[in-house]
């Protein structure tokens, strides 16, 4: 079975620093007709079950711990019976939407997850969030960027525990070092391709 990546879109909130904005949000699946894993867990638990199907969830990997990625992470864990991961140095912000509940491991750059017969390799790149991940498909020329990178340029830098330097310094250390033609799937709105954010970043 080869691993594939199936894609969803929910739509809500995203608050901090006492503001409330809409958003639409991207679910990515890696998985095949077997197992998957979720990258994210907005708004809407059904929505993101729409896109696993009856697979099996091995794990609901967080890109970074902004309410609108998190927020219904607790209560998928319970529908799947998964385990959560995020890097701890989200730990601020993930304490800003779950008072009493906390993800179960860690994750941390480098660390490989095994998925459907191939692997995601977590890029530690803060800035839009300190504890903000990237989650690399190698095997599937695809980097999933979270809030780090969009199309057109590096994530939001102007809300609390964010830093534009840092983001920049992670985009083109760690993003920039993957081939010109890996494909991001992004957070919110539109894939684009490491090569073509080059001009956008500089
Ligand atoms: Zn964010």
């Amino acid at each position: 079975m080869t691993a594939r990546v199936d894609h969803g879109v929910t739509s809500g909130t995203f608050s901090l620093d006492g503001e409330t904005f809409d958003v639409d949000n991207n679910v990515w699946v890696v998985g095949d007709d077997e197992e998957c894993v979720v990258i994210d867990a907005p708004h809407d638990v059904d929505g993101i079950l729409a896109v696993v199907g009856q697979r099996r969830v091995k794990a609901i990997l967080c890109t970074h711990a902004h309410d609108d990625h998190v927020r219904v992470a607790p209560a998928l864990r319970q529908r799947v019976t998964a385990p959560i991961l995020l890097h701890p140095d989200d730990r601020p912000l993930w304490e800003l939407t779950h008072t009493d509940e906390l993800w179960d491991a860690d994750l941390s750059d480098g660390q490989e997850i095994e998925v459907a017969g191939t692997t995601l390799r977590v890029l530690h790149t803060p800035g839009h969030a300190p504890g903000a991940v990237c989650f690399v498909a190698d095997e599937l020329g695809c980097v999933f960027t979270g809030d780090t990178l969009f199309q057109g340029g590096p994530g939001a830098t102007g809300r609390s525990y964010s830093d534009a330097d840092v983001l920049v310094g992670s985009i083109r250390e760690r993003l920039f070092a993957l081939p010109d033609d890996t494909v991001v799937h992004t957070g919110h709105g539109d894939d684009t391709t490491v090569g073509a954010e080059r001009e956008n970043v500089g």
